[in-house]
């Protein structure tokens, strides 16, 4: 008999009960993809007919999100590969509260249409209050986008030649710069630039001066930079990239600059990320002279970088709320990391040990900063295992072994990290590397 005759209908195996409730979570058409895929395995043989609806059920992703959560045991606190900061429960709580209708652009107590996202600008505003006036766009690059195309389109940028930055998976700010149409005006060395250099550029092309922090290299030795203060009365605009989005100082990154010391130099406006060191979602923060934000905010592009509900509603409730994970993650006492880490070693047994091992901050911020931190070591025959297991748990490869690093991992999560690995020991690509 034709073995494709003895697979179940699709809509048979849609009265199954779990995935009747599945549908209700995920959408009628994931879930049918799900039985659709079960079949054709069920017709090639791979399946038993009667299994279809176990394998359907079992292929159901986690959420509706396309996204799959992972736990992150790199070690690595902002990893550009898994979406850099996580959020707050606080930030995610405000994603699902503004994710219906909100007043976002409307004024509940006139009617009337008001600045969109207000709320969110007056918490950064009383974030940083010396910003004249602040706005936010997709993301740091858009925020750069955006200054470019307005102050100097036509015109020059004039930025330190040691300031040319790739900010990752080759993309290099000078390119974004230029997309716009501006020219850079390149002064200075790879090691040295001074207040001169900048100053001898500067004419009537002049759109801006640009200072970008070199977030994710270190240049050492001969070396020397002109800081904000020494650009200041050079009589035209300062725009300073500081990258990683602190807002204030952090004594625990003192090499990181921060919104309102360098507003305080004298920048006239400052394009940062909100999902780097301040832990919030992605998007691009402008803060400055207020009449200078002012065009930025009115010209045609910023509506087309302009940020979602979601975004506005996720930042508000990160610059008002409590710690952040990434802060929590940068500041993680390596004793309870330490104790953390041997109860999972006690729980798994075998061959894992528990090593002491260097945590860094990743995500273009702080290349320098060594965080002393505990980690699982384990062969490394247990990475794919653990990556491609549910739920995917990242570690990282070091000198042949595998590290797990709990330092971003939540302490709810430690179980699930322990059962993930307790899974790959006892399954059937145990042997791997050992
Ligand atoms: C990360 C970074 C950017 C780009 O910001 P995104 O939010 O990733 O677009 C620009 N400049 C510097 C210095 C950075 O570190």
């Amino acid at each position: 008999m034709d073995p494709r005759r003895r697979v179940p209908r699709t809509d048979a195996v849609l009265e199954d009960p779990r995935l009747r409730a599945a549908e209700d979570r995920l959408g009628r058409a994931t879930v049918k993809a799900a039985v659709v895929a079960a079949q054709q395995r069920a017709r090639q043989g791979e399946l038993a007919p009667a299994a279809v609806a176990d394998a359907a059920v079992a292929a159901l992703p986690v959420t509706a999100g396309g996204l799959r959560p992972v736990l992150n045991a790199t070690g690595v606190v902002l990893h550009t590969n898994l979406g850099r900061a996580a959020l707050s429960p606080a930030a995610a709580e405000a994603i699902v509260a503004a994710s219906g209708y909100t007043d976002v652009e409307l004024d509940l107590g006139t009617g009337r249409r008001a600045r969109r996202g207000r709320g969110t600008m007056a918490a950064l505003a009383a974030a940083v209050p010396d910003a004249g006036e602040v706005h936010v766009v997709n993301n740091g690059a858009a925020a750069l986008v955006l200054a470019a195309t307005v102050l100097a389109a036509g015109r020059e940028i004039v930025v330190s030649r040691g300031e040319m930055v790739e900010i990752g998976d080759g993309f290099r700010l000078p390119d974004l710069l230029e997309s716009t149409g501006a020219r850079l005006r390149e002064v200075g060395t790879t090691n040295r630039t001074s207040a001169a250099d900048y100053a001898a550029a500067i004419g009537p092309r002049t759109g801006f001066v640009l200072k970008v922090h070199p977030s994710n290299f270190v240049v050492r030795g001969f070396t020397s930079a002109a800081g904000i203060a020494e650009l200041t009365g050079l009589g035209v605009p300062v725009v300073a990239d500081i990258g990683s989005g602190l807002l204030r100082p952090d004594p625990l990154l003192p090499d990181e600059p921060d919104a309102a010391g360098t507003l305080r130099a004298g920048a006239d406006l400052v394009v940062a990320s909100g999902d780097k060191l301040l832990g919030g979602p992605q998007a691009g923060l402008l803060l400055g002279d207020a009449d200078l934000v002012e065009r930025l905010r009115r010209h045609p592009l910023a509506r087309a970088l302009r940020v979602d509900k979601l975004t506005l509603a996720a930042l508000a409730a990160t610059l008002g709320g409590p710690v952040t994970p990434t802060w929590a993650a940068l500041r993680a006492d390596p004793e309870t990391l330490r104790s953390r880490t041997q109860r999972l070693r006690d729980q798994v047994g075998g061959d894992a040990e528990v090593v002491a091992s260097v945590a860094v901050v990743g995500g273009g911020g702080a290349p320098e900063l060594t965080l002393a931190s505990w980690s699982l070591s384990l062969p490394a025959g247990y990475a794919e295992s653990l990556r491609t297991g549910d739920p995917p748990v990242l570690g990282r490869v070091e000198r042949g072994r595998l590290l797990l690093d709990l330092r971003c991992v939540p302490p709810s999560a430690d179980a699930e990290v322990a059962r993930a690995v307790l899974a790959v020991a006892g399954g059937p690509s145990a042997g791997p590397g050992r």
